[in-house]
């Protein structure tokens, strides 16, 4: 049999095509990343898309959170949190943008997860609308932000232990991530315990 060995130039050819051609999280043709009024870029929706659609599902590597926590330095935030001290992240900075799913927050979102990692169409959304997820669903972490959000039913701050309030437990019913469901949970069996 015959071994061929790769030349340096082969090397660096494919080196720029993984870097290049490679998304780490899936995005639907039918939505792409903009400029946002809410905050930076934003996710919107290019055509109309359903309800129950599935609209992205985020990729990238299984990272421990000490591990990201050195990354994010570097890669500021880029990852969603799948389980306790587990994220799935980019690595490196050629891989951030094709890891992004760049979904805002909203206090009245529009697309919401399932599991842990793919993000689906809570109701019909009209080409144009940029694509929301409420952080409370997703986010068990230390931060506060002020919310542009502009809902009605605008918190105005959003924090990280925003998944622990009473009327957003009963409105996201369904939309937790798993993670964070196991933990409303685990609050419930204390409370009754
Ligand atoms: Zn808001």
């Amino acid at each position: 049999m015959e071994v061929v060995w790769w030349s340096g130039i082969d090397v660096w050819f494919w080196t720029v095509y993984v870097s290049m051609g490679m998304r780490l999280s899936y995005l639907s043709p039918r939505c792409k990343a903009s400029t946002s009024r809410i905050h930076g870029t934003g996710l919107f929706a290019v055509s109309g898309i359903r309800e129950g659609e599935v609209v992205a599902v985020k990729g990238g590597y299984i990272l421990g959170g000490e591990e990201w926590a050195g990354l994010e330095k570097e890669l500021g935030p880029a990852e969603i949190q799948i389980a306790d001290d587990l994220y799935i992240a980019p690595t490196r900075m050629e891989e951030r943008d094709g890891a992004m799913l760049y979904s805002n927050h909203s206090c009245d979102p529009n697309i919401g997860i399932q599991g842990q990692i793919v993000f689906v169409a809570m109701r019909d959304i009209a080409a144009g609308e940029e694509l929301t997820h409420d952080w409370a669903t997703t986010d068990n972490e230390d931060y506060s932000m002020s919310c542009n959000c502009g809902s009605p039913h605008c918190r105005g701050t959003v924090t990280g232990q925003d998944w622990r309030m009473p009327e957003l437990q009963v409105r996201y019913a369904g939309w937790f991530a798993w993670h964070i469901q196991r933990a409303i949970e685990g609050m419930r069996d204390e409370v009754a315990g």
